[in-house]
C-alpha cells in the first residue's frame, strides 16, 4: 500500500486515488528565462521518480502527470528586454534548454506540458469567476485581486494565519488593494509590455492564477496530487488553493507533496553567494546518471547537500552497481522476488529512495558472490535489478558503456551533453552550406577523441 506525507493534513496517509484508471499529478515547472539550476534538478527528478512509481503501481495507462510551463513574467519581460529579443524567442529557447537537461537527466517527458500563454482564456475565464463569486474586485489602475478575507480556509496548508500575517507587517501597503495581503490574479499592461486583452482591460495574469487555471484545465477542479518545491507552498501553493476552490467551489487537490531545498557544501544555494550551480556546469563535471543517483540518495522531502564529495561518492556507488551487472546477460521480465519486494516497500513508505538503493546494494553483493558459480540465477537477479532501477531512472545502460563513461576527462572534458550542443550546431551550419563551420567542428570534436558517423538517420558519436 503506497502512502505519501501529505503537507495539507501533515501527515503520511494511505494514497487512495480519486479514479485509479486515471491518477492525476500536476507539479509546477519552471520559469523560462534562464538555465536551469540545482534545484529545478531536484524537481524534475524527483516527481520523474513519482510519476515512474505511479504508473507502476496503478498502470502505465493511469497516470497523467502535468508539468507546467511559466513563459510570461516580470523576470522573462526583463530578460527579453535586456537581450533586446522577443519574449517568444526568450522563453522558445530556454524551453529547449531545459528540455536539454531533463533529458539528459533521464526524465521522463509529462503527459502535458501546458503553458501560460497558451491558456489564457481559461486564466480569464477563472479571474471572471472569482469575481463573480465575490472572491475577487477589480482596482482603479487595472489590476484584479483576490480579496484573501473571503476565503475562509486561507493558511491551511501553510499553516499561516493571516492575523499573524498582518502583524508581520511585512506586507507592503498598495493603495490599488483593499488590504496589502490580496494578491493580484491580473496586472494591468505597462507601456512596452506584451499584453492580452481581457475585460478588465489590457494586461497579464499573475503567476498563482495561471497553475490554479492550468492545473484545473488539463486535470479537473479536483485531482490528486500537486507537487514542487519548499519554497513554493507559501505564497504560491496557498493562493493555488483560494484561487482554485474560490472559483469551483470544491475541493482542489487532496494531496500536496514538496521537495526539500538544496544546499551546497552546507550553505542556502544563491547566486549573492557565489555558490549557485546550473545543471550544466554540473554536467560538465559529471554524468547525468551520477547526479540524478546523488539526488536520490536523500530523501525527497529533507534538505539535499551538494558538494563534490558527495558527487564522488554518487560516482562510486553507481560504478559498483554497474560493476556488478556487466558482462551479464540480464533476463527479462523477472517476477517480483524478496529483494524486489524489499524494494517495493521502501517505495511505498514515502517514497524512499534512500533504502531502495540499498536494495540494489543487496542484489549487486549476491551477484557479485554468484556471478562466476550461478550463471542463470545471476542473470535472473541481475534483470530484477534492472528493472528495479527502471523505477529510479537508473542502470538501463550497458555496463560497460557506462564504466567507460570516465572517459569524459579523456575527451577533453567534453559531457555528452556537451557533445550533443556541438552536434547540433555542426547540424545547423550544415543546413545553412556552412562546410568550413561544418569540418571545424568536426575537426574539434575529433582532436578530443569524438568521432562522428552521418547516416541516414542523422548524425552519431562514440568515444573513439
Ligand atoms: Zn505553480
Amino acid at each position: 500500500m503506497l502512502t505519501i506525507h501529505n503537507n495539507l493534513s501533515k501527515k503520511k496517509q494511505a494514497f487512495k486515488p480519486i479514479d485509479p484508471k486515471n491518477v492525476r499529478i500536476y507539479v509546477c515547472g519552471m520559469t523560462v528565462y534562464d538555465l536551469c539550476h540545482l534545484g529545478h534538478a531536484r524537481v524534475l527528478v524527483v516527481f520523474d521518480v513519482v510519476n515512474r512509481y505511479l504508473r507502476q503501481v496503478f498502470g502505465a495507462g493511469h497516470v497523467t502527470y502535468v508539468r507546467n510551463i511559466t513563459d510570461i513574467d516580470d523576470k522573462i519581460i526583463k530578460r527579453a528586454n535586456e537581450n533586446g529579443e522577443h519574449i517568444d524567442q526568450l522563453t522558445h529557447r530556454y524551453i529547449d534548454e531545459m528540455n536539454k537537461d531533463a533529458d539528459a537527466l533521464g526524465v521522463i517527458r509529462p503527459d502535458e506540458e501546458p503553458r501560460a500563454t497558451t491558456h489564457m482564456t481559461q486564466i480569464i475565464d477563472m479571474i471572471s469567476a472569482l469575481i463573480e463569486r465575490g472572491h475577487a474586485y477589480a482596482a482603479n489602475n487595472g489590476d484584479v485581486y483576490y480579496d484573501v478575507s473571503t476565503f475562509k480556509k486561507y493558511g491551511q496548508l501553510s499553516g499561516k494565519q493571516l492575523e499573524d500575517l498582518r502583524a508581520g507587517e511585512r506586507v507592503a501597503v498598495d493603495e490599488a488593494k483593499d488590504d496589502p495581503l490580496d494578491f493580484v490574479l491580473w496586472k494591468a499592461a505597462k507601456p512596452n509590455e506584451p499584453f492580452w486583452e481581457s475585460p478588465w482591460g489590457n494586461g497579464r495574469p499573475g503567476w498563482h492564477i495561471e497553475c490554479s487555471a492550468m492545473s484545473t484545465h488539463c486535470l479537473g477542479n479536483h485531482f490528486d496530487i500537486h507537487g514542487g518545491g519548499l519554497d513554493l507552498q507559501f505564497p504560491h501553493h496557498e493562493n493555488e488553493i483560494a484561487q482554485a476552490e474560490g472559483a469551483s467551489g470544491e475541493k482542489f487537490v487532496n494531496v500536496w507533496m514538496h521537495n526539500g531545498f538544496v544546499r551546497i557544501d552546507e550553505e542556502k544555494m544563491s547566486k549573492s553567494l557565489g555558490n549557485f550551480f546550473t545543471i550544466r556546469e554540473v554536467l560538465e563535471k559529471y554524468d547525468p546518471e551520477v547526479v540524478r543517483y546523488f539526488i536520490l540518495t536523500s530523501h525527497y522531502r529533507s534538505p539535499l547537500n551538494y558538494s563534490d564529495k558527495h558527487l564522488d561518492n554518487a560516482k562510486g556507488a553507481l560504478t559498483t552497481l554497474y560493476t556488478a551487472l556487466r558482462g551479464i546477460d540480464a533476463a527479462n521480465n523477472v517476477p517480483c522476488g524478496e529483494h524486489c519486494a524489499r524494494f517495493i516497500k521502501a517505495m511505498d513508505d514515502d517514497f524512499n529512495t534512500a533504502e531502495a538503493l540499498a536494495v540494489l546494494f543487496d542484489m549487486a553483493r549476491e551477484i557479485n558472490r554468484i556471478k562466476e558459480s550461478d550463471v542463470r540465477q545471476a542473470a535472473q537477479l541481475a534483470g530484477e535489478m534492472k528493472q528495479l532501477g527502471f523505477l529510479l531512472g537508473l542502470l538501463q545502460r550497458d555496463a560497460d558503456e557506462f564504466l567507460k563513461g570516465g572517459s569524459i576527462a579523456a575527451s577533453g572534458g567534453l559531457s555528452d551533453l556537451a557533445i550533443d550542443a556541438l552536434i547540433t550546431q555542426r547540424l545547423d551550419a550544415r543546413k545553412n552550406k556552412n562546410w568550413a563551420e561544418s569540418d571545424r567542428i568536426r575537426d574539434e570534436l575529433k582532436s578530443k577523441g569524438i568521432i562522428l558517423e552521418d547516416g541516414p538517420q542523422g548524425t552519431s558519436w562514440r568515444r573513439g
